[in-house]
């Protein structure tokens, strides 16, 4: 499987990536204006039709001809849980938004006219982090679209033209990006929505039913309530859950589609007692079942930067993934560090705030690929080891 960097570099086939860009532009307007309108509609039709006009008030040729009774409290409580649930949805939807609109994952632009090999960093911070992600040579990813480098997990959309920080999925439904600053709003936005759109769905058919049977017959808004409502609660309960399960195991969209796929980290050297490196050049032999002689990574470089700091590049094996910590740590990284946090849409995910070991929280496999490097290179430290040794 190709390595991140290769792979984001694909030009897509088909259509120019401009008409992509206005087709993705159009659809992220259409789509959420079309969902107010299923909005209107069911709300017009369980809370006028079903619990104003059959359950609080029904008319007297309803009373006289077909024994329907008013059932008023049964109606109020229907319309109170309705409307919470609703501003719930509401509330998760329009932080959202604000948040895809303010774009705060868009990487920014390099110089057109700059080279890889000579350009800037341009405020990134590579150099001040123990570990990132690299290619063979240990130099971080680049995007030759954007003409700037890519932080770790950052991931070139093709519907902006940008690259995106820790880059989920473009999503129209949501009208936009999902990424670093945006996932834990697209997770609280798609299970109040399944919430919702359940509730909508199991009262218009409790009372399709009752209807049926008092008076024989169906009324097509009804119908059409619940059968708008079932299918955005079967898409939006499957998005919860599959969105939840990312999360818990640290992934994003991206990422799951290029699970399998191995990576390259550059690791900080912090001491050495060997000034020029030496360090073998190339991968040690696998065995005939693609296992490293001493269970460990391969190496595949040493490299020096400009700002003097040295690394070794190691490469993670098939399927491993530098960022898996725990189901329950994972979550957390996202919603947020207490359950409160969770189900508001206020504060930030705490995967925003970084530390000088990387830009994410590295997987203790990370760590381990760090340890066995060192027990195989006496005299050897490496900074993302110090203080958890
Ligand atoms: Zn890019």
């Amino acid at each position: 499987m190709a390595p991140l960097s290769v792979r984001s570099a694909q030009k897509p086939a088909g259509l120019s990536i401009a008409a992509e860009q206005k087709i993705g532009q159009a659809t992220s307007v259409v789509i959420p204006l079309a969902e107010l309108g299923a909005m209107g509609y069911v709300t017009w039709v369980l809370v006028y039709q079903i619990c104003v006009q059959y359950l609080i008030n029904p008319s007297e040729r309803m009373q006289r001809d077909f024994n329907v009774r008013s059932q008023r409290a049964t109606g109020i409580t229907l319309i109170v849980v309705y409307a919470l649930l609703l501003l719930l949805l509401l509330v998760a939807a329009l932080r959202l938004i604000q948040m895809i609109w303010s774009r705060p994952d868009l990487v920014p632009l390099g110089d057109p006219s700059s080279e890889k090999m000579n350009a800037t960093f341009n405020g990134f911070a590579f150099d001040q982090y123990d570990a990132f992600i690299c290619d063979y040579q240990g130099v971080p990813l680049w995007c030759d679209k954007c003409q700037n480098w890519k932080p770790d997990r950052a991931h070139h959309c093709k519907e902006l033209g940008r690259c995106v920080r820790k880059m989920d999925h473009f999503c129209p439904w949501a009208g936009g990006i999902i990424g670093e600053s945006t996932h834990k709003w697209f997770m609280q936005f798609v299970a109040y929505t399944a919430l919702y759109t359940t509730y909508v769905w199991i009262v218009i058919a409790i009372f399709l039913a009752d209807h049926h049977s008092k008076m024989d017959s169906r009324p097509g808004t009804w119908i059409g309530a619940l059968v708008t409502a079932v299918l955005f609660s079967l898409f939006t309960v499957t998005m919860s859950g599959m969105t939840g399960w990312n999360l818990t195991i640290n992934y994003t969209s991206v990422e799951g589609i290029q699970r399998g796929g191995i990576h390259n980290i550059a690791f900080l050297i912090s001491k050495t007692t060997q000034p020029p490196i030496s360090l073998p050049p190339t991968p040690p032999a696998r065995n005939k079942h693609g296992e490293l002689p001493d269970g460990g990574w391969p190496v595949l470089c040493t490299t020096q930067r400009n700002s003097g700091k040295r690394y070794v590049v190691m490469q993670t094996r098939p399927l491993e993934h530098p960022w898996y910590t725990t189901p329950m740590m994972g979550w957390k990284d996202t919603m947020g560090k207490n359950v409160v946090d969770w189900f508001l849409p206020i504060r930030q995910s705490p995967c925003k705030q970084k530390s000088r070991r990387g830009e994410f929280e590295w997987a203790e496999l990370v760590y381990d690929m760090a340890r066995t490097y060192e027990a195989n290179n006496p005299g050897i430290r490496l900074a993302i080891l110090e203080g958890v040794r």
